[in-house]
């Protein structure tokens, strides 16, 4: 083992959604506040070789990074708080590592050996886990392994770690357990029992927490973490409270408020000089809760009931609600509940509607009627990915008159494929694998509303889509006002749409959502805010 990086593995007890991300993300950050080059990656038990095959009301949003993997929501809580990029390796799946291991039996890699979860599958696991710290990027690599340990898919995982921890010692790699301390409302009482019968499941795996750290919805007594230092083998002092917070971004400074950075420090054997720096945090934190605005903002999508399945949009608002002091009230509608009816009394009051990512046709109808009302009434629209295509389909059918114009997405026979598949691509498809995912370059015109935001000509955005816009049609549209102002130079694809005779209309191919963080909100969703604010106080 060549770096002297240092590793943290984060697991979780009693139940899962305790929010491991967000604390793992957090405890990030307090550590980059000292100074230290810090990363995470997650670590997933299920059997998909990666997220992006699954339905997001079954794991969320997909998250999509620079390098073009298809990766856990989590990530995306990893790059907003730290601000620095992830990649394929930071998310590893059972399947993926099953993948990797059949793969080299099938290559009779093991000569001839017998391929099992112990060694095999467990060497594998330990391979990926130590990958990331290897190259002298990062002093510290935090690892999050998903599911609740005692399931009987998190095995592996757990006795990886345990080896790990044997050979790294326990200088360069400690465990924090994330576990619930329920309130008994009858008893009025907070209980550690699950927690105990959790820590002791760890145990019986071979693994001890160095740290535990306590969701809980009332302050720990003393007594209590008296008692949970005792039955769980731990220092009074590495036991965290982790109480219910107003936004997910006070959980770095509740964690600090603990001493958690003290303790890691100390258990690593890591310096540290004095409090971490957090002045740019504290000082986003208090223009998020001093607005000076609000505004209203309409989310329309496929999926809205599950909040998740669009988490990186919902965090975008947040960092441009922030950098505006402006509190953006999100009204998620269904598009498959809009028609061209209600549409006028669902968003005659939204000072903006932004229309969601997405795949299939349920609902698309529902946003291009939504579309149609806000070119017509001059609302600020900003379309992302499918709400960008929905945004051509309806200027194709309404203004273009090209009647039954739509995506071969979702009508392969219509007449007028505004929005279609690429030559090339045509033909791959039949292979699969067409999606175009992750970073690409955009060159943006100037003199357009796009280029004052970025006030660059060339930019780079994430992707995750299969469909174009159709280049056929795109005289028809901009000799009508609608006009392409961003195209990716190496295909010449069209990337950005903009209106001209409308206050703020865009509609974008790629995805800003996956590049807003906490230090750098997305210019796009800044000036979405903006626009906003201005349809507001013209009310
Ligand atoms: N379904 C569309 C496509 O594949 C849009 C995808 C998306 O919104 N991410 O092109």
């Amino acid at each position: 083992m060549k770096s002297n990086c240092k590793y943290i593995f984060v697991t979780g007890g009693v139940t899962s959604s305790l929010g491991k991300g967000i604390f793992a993300a957090s405890l990030a950050r307090l550590l980059q506040g000292h100074g230290f080059r810090v990363t995470i990656q997650k670590f997933d038990p299920y059997i998909n070789v990666d997220p992006g095959t699954l339905n997001p009301y079954e794991h969320g949003e997909c998250y999509v990074t620079e390098d073009g993997a298809e990766t856990d929501l989590d990530l995306g809580h990893y790059e907003r708080f730290l601000n620095v990029e992830t990649s394929q390796s930071n998310n590893v799946t059972t399947g993926a590592v099953y993948q990797t291991v059949i793969n080299k039996e099938r290559a009779g890699d093991y000569l001839g050996k017998t391929v099992q979860v112990i060694p095999h599958i467990t060497d594998e696991l330990q391979r990926r886990m130590l990958l990331l710290g290897e190259d002298g990027k990062y002093d510290i690599v935090i690892t999050e392994i998903g599911g609740t340990v005692g399931d009987i898919e998190s095995f592996p995982f757990v006795e990886a770690v345990r080896q790990l921890k044997w050979k790294l010692g326990s200088t360069r790699c400690i465990t924090i357990h994330l576990t619930l301390v329920p309130y008994l409302a009858s008893a009025k009482e907070l209980k550690t029992k699950p927690t105990q019968h959790s820590v002791k499941m760890l145990l019986e795996s071979g693994l001890q927490a160095d740290i535990l750290v306590c969701r809980t919805e009332y302050p720990l007594t003393k007594d209590i973490r008296r008692k949970l230092a005792l039955f769980c083998n731990v220092n009074i002092n590495a036991v965290i409270e982790a109480i219910d917070v107003e936004t997910i971004y006070d959980v770095p400074l509740s964690l600090l408020k603990e001493g958690i950075d003290d303790i890691v420090l100390s258990k690593l054997r890591l310096p540290r000089n004095g409090e971490p720096d957090l002045t740019s945090w504290k000082a986003f934190l208090s223009k998020l809760k001093n607005p000076t605005h609000t505004v209203k903002i309409a989310l329309v999508g496929k999926y809205v009931e599950l909040q998740d399945a669009y988490k990186s949009i919902l965090e975008s608002f947040t960092h441009a609600g922030a950098a505006n002091e402006c509190n953006v009230e999100v009204i998620s509608l269904q598009s498959d509940h809009i028609t061209e009816n209600n549409v006028a009394s669902k968003l005659k009051d939204m000072d903006g509607v932004l229309v969601a990512p997405g795949f299939g046709d349920r609902g698309i109808e529902g946003k291009i009627s939504a579309i149609k009302y806000i070119r017509e009434q001059k609302i600020p629209f900003f379309g992302i990915c499918l709400g960008m295509q929905c945004s051509v389909i309806e200027f194709a059918r309404n203004v273009l008159k090209l009647k039954g114009a739509h995506s071969s997405e979702m009508d392969p026979k219509t007449k007028y494929p505004v929005i279609d598949l690429m030559e090339d691509q045509k033909n791959i498809s039949e292979m699969g694998g067409t999606m175009r995912l992750g970073a690409y370059d955009c060159r943006l015109y100037k003199k357009t509303r796009v280029y004052d935001v970025y006030r660059s000509t060339n930019i780079s955005e994430r992707h995750r889509h299969r469909y174009e816009f159709n280049n056929a049609y795109l005289k028809d549209f901009e000799a009508n006002g609608m006009m392409a102002v961003g195209v990716n130079p190496q295909q010449n694809l069209v990337e950005i749409v903009e209106l001209k005779d409308h206050p703020w209309f865009l509609g974008v191919q790629f995805h800003p959502e996956l590049k807003s963080t906490v230090e750098k909100p997305h210019p796009l969703f800044v000036a979405f805010v903006q626009a906003a604010i201005r349809k507001h106080e013209e009310r």
